[in-house]
């Protein structure tokens, strides 16, 4: 039988941050700076939330849209930290990281050809899962110059009728960069001008970094009836092993996406939810935040300093915890580049284009990752420059 598998899911390539970490792990002495995860433990009070949970036997289903607590606990701090109010009952859905959360709302909005327009180089799930849920990915390159922010006359530039969503996330992998307010407005009069839906991807709202302050896309007028929100711990909480996320929408859109929550995942993890509440609620679990932001910051600044030095030009990240440098003074293409640091130095980074247009010429680097594992990287990447650059 040649048409086993559905021809959605066999157009779509395997992720080519995978492909990297998977030989990666099969050398030896390779410092790792390819995978987007956080290099710290989750936090002790978070985790002793979850064990407490187990050991008192909560190890069942809980309701479909999550712990009512939890739920609560998302929309309070939503509203605490961006203003913008959600009915924890209508508006409010816990799932399996954002990842899944991010299924959901494609999956929901989406007939097949409808088209869904992706600022790149973005998560490299985005164009698949726009794919998977019947849609038409568009995918339209940020740029350097403008400090990788979409603006709107590239939105407008890529509408056709059939244009039912825009993709966007900030702070953004695997660039770093922040959406400014005058960049969002303009895109949200566009949103309002063309009926657009827009999902915003805001998994690292709290790694922002240089005294800036994430602004949430629904904040802006008019927005907060046509955006899903997607949210989650994995990065602000160190917890992406937990596999918890969020979504927020109006209601209707979220009704649909806890439609197929319901019947495809029943409920997110009980005692990641369990543990997540005190993620949210408890003093201790926010000092355990700021001073994780903290140590990324001082990490940025060492990896940006190190890599301007030796001659890889970075656009400065304002969030999230990757540096983009520019590659090109190598003479090589990203793949070239990431595949001889990887051979010759034992660095492994990904290649830009894994994230989609306007990637070539870039690679993506993780600093959260130790120290003195970012300062070796460096000189050996010092080391590979002088031979190649
Ligand atoms: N969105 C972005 C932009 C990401 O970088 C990631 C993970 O790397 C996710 C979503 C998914 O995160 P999770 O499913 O762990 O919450």
């Amino acid at each position: 039988m040649s048409d086993r598998i559905s021809r959605r899911v066999a157009a779509v390539p395997p992720s080519g941050i995978r492909k990297f970490f998977d030989i990666a792990a099969t050398m030896q002495d390779v410092i790792s700076l390819s995978i987007g995860e956080p290099d710290f433990v989750t936090p002790d009070v978070i985790r002793q939330a979850g064990i407490a949970s187990l050991q008192r036997g909560e190890t069942r289903y809980t309701s479909n849209s999550g712990i009512a607590a939890l739920r609560q606990a998302v929309v309070a701090k939503w509203a605490q930290l961006y203003g913008v109010l959600y009915d924890p009952e209508a508006e409010c859905l816990i799932t399996v990281g954002g990842s899944e959360a991010l299924y959901l709302a494609l999956t929901a909005i989406l007939d097949p050809g409808d088209e869904v327009i992706i600022p790149e180089p973005c998560f490299v799930s985005y164009e698949a899962e726009v794919t998977f849920a019947g849609g038409t990915p568009v995918p339209i390159a940020t740029r350097v110059e403008n400090d990788f922010q979409v603006t709107a006359a590239q939105i407008e530039a890529a509408l056709t009728p059939r244009t039912k969503a825009l993709l966007i996330n900030y702070p953004n992998n695997p660039t770093g960069a922040i959406l400014g307010r005058e960049h969002m407005a303009e895109i949200a009069a566009l949103a309002e001008r063309h009926d657009l839906l827009v999902i915003s991807d805001e998994i690292y709202d709290r790694l922002i970094y240089g005294g800036g302050r994430h602004i949430t896309f629904s904040s802006l007028p008019g927005m907060r009836d046509r955006t899903i929100i997607i949210g989650g711990f994995s990065k602000d909480y160190a917890m992406t092993g937990w596999r918890l996320g969020f979504a927020l929408a109006p209601a209707d859109i979220l009704a649909a996406m806890r439609k197929i929550h319901q019947y495809t995942i029943m409920s997110a993890p009980t005692t990641a939810q369990v543990a997540a509440i005190v993620a949210l609620t408890d003093p201790r679990a926010e000092e355990a935040v700021q001073a994780m932001v903290e140590s990324y910051d001082a990490r940025r600044r060492l990896l940006l300093d190190g890599l301007n030095s030796i001659g890889l030009r970075a656009f400065e990240p304002r969030g999230a915890f990757y540096a983009f440098p520019d590659i090109r003074p190598s003479g090589m293409t990203s793949d070239r580049f990431a595949w001889a640091l990887l051979e010759e130095e034992r660095v492994a980074v990904v290649p830009g284009p894994a994230f989609g247009l306007g990637g070539e010429g870039y690679v993506r680097i993780c600093y959260a990752t130790a120290r003195d594992q970012i300062e070796e990287a460096l000189e050996r990447m010092h080391r590979f420059m002088r031979r190649h650059g």
